[in-house]
């Protein structure tokens, strides 16, 4: 049945023992529904002990749910949130945010490197003050970014800053968020709360889970009646255990952690094994689980020969992402062939 390891997602990938294990201890006999279960309550003390602070903690089924409720949470329908070009919630949500949040609209910045910076979201948000234009509320900046960069704890802070000075909310897209903490070896809480992030989606999907991302509210005022515009956007799960277990399988013994870790480290282990190919380049940076390859049209065609699937819609380049259980000498082979494929295309004439 098992097919090769394609690399083009990392939600490729199956389910990670230590989640699987935990689904299957929280599948046995009765318990309550609707989230007043054991294991809703063990998983989000489990956030509570990770992140070192009384957090609230709400359970969605994915990434865009999460962002989105999140995102409507921190604003009224007439303010604006700000946000990359390149951002999840601009480029890839079908306009979940402005729709769950009754219209704000997100106001987007020429990414640098993938990243928001203080002076883009200062020119955002004071560009414009009068009554006509949709009022600045919420900066919105993806750990890592969707092409796989980091922001540092620098580059967090000083964007929690720059929020601060002009009361903008901050929140931040975690969808692999375990994956910029392997990069940074620093805490959630540093990377968060410290850090001046009001609000966390946590991915749990691309992280190792069947389903599911947490949210977390580093204020509880900003939770406030969370709970039923989750149950009203379909997102409250009747047998919540079942997505709070994987999380208590997975926060408490640091597998979180090992995974991501595992997934950055074969993105390094692909990018060593292509770097300085003539015909090919490395697009962005790698720090987090993405490759990014830049190849001529040929070569990415002579690739899809060989077997390898690969979107090449974000960023502009194949894209390769390492999940948890990602294979190092699959890696290896993706190497030998991206390096095969570059130099045939570097060795064909140009086109007359
Ligand atoms: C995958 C991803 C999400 C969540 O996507 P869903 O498919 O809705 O779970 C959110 N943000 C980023 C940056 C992602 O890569």
């Amino acid at each position: 049945m098992s097919e090769p390891q394609q690399f083009a997602s990392d939600n490729y990938s199956g389910i990670c023992p230590a989640a699987w294990q935990a689904m299957a201890e929280a599948n046995s006999g009765h318990a309550p529904a609707y989230g007043e279960d054991a294991w809703t309550e063990r998983a989000a003390d489990a956030f509570r002990t990770l992140f070192e602070t009384p957090c609230e903690v709400f359970f969605a089924f994915n990434g865009t749910a999460a962002n989105s409720l999140a995102l409507a949470a921190l604003c009224q329908s007439y303010h604006s949130v700000i946000c990359s070009d390149a951002a999840h919630v601009e480029t890839d949500e079908c306009g979940a945010p402005e729709f769950f949040s009754n219209g704000s609209k997100l106001l987007v910045a020429p990414a640098v490197g993938g990243k928001l910076t203080p002076q883009a979201i200062r020119a955002l948000a004071t560009n414009r003050r009068d009554i006509h234009f949709p009022k600045p509320r919420v900066v919105t900046i993806t750990q890592p970014t969707e092409t796989g960069q980091v922001y540092s704890l620098d580059e967090v802070r000083a964007i929690a800053a720059v929020c601060r000075e002009l009361g903008l909310h901050l929140h931040m897209d975690g969808a692999r968020f375990a994956h910029a903490c392997a990069h940074l070896g620093c805490s959630p809480a540093d990377l968060t709360w410290r850090a001046g992030v009001d609000v966390l989606c946590f991915g749990g999907t691309k992280n190792g889970m069947a389903a599911g991302e947490a949210i977390l509210f580093f204020d509880p005022r900003l939770a406030e009646d969370f709970d039923y515009r989750c149950k009203q956007a379909g997102q409250l799960a009747s047998k919540m255990r079942f997505l709070a277990a994987p999380w208590v399988g997975m926060l408490g013994n640091g597998t979180w952690l090992a995974n991501a870790a595992h997934g950055n480290a074969c993105a390094q282990r692909l990018a060593r094994g292509i770097a300085g190919t003539p015909g090919l380049e490395i697009m962005f940076p790698v720090e987090a689980n993405a490759v990014f390859v830049r190849l001529a049209e040929p070569a990415l065609a002579a690739l899809r020969r060989r077997g390898w699937r690969f979107y090449t819609f974000i960023g502009g380049g194949a894209r390769f992402m390492f999940a948890w259980d990602a294979d190092p000498l699959r890696a290896d082979e993706l190497a030998a062939d991206l390096r095969a494929v570059a130099g045939e295309a570097a060795a064909m004439p140009l086109p007359a």
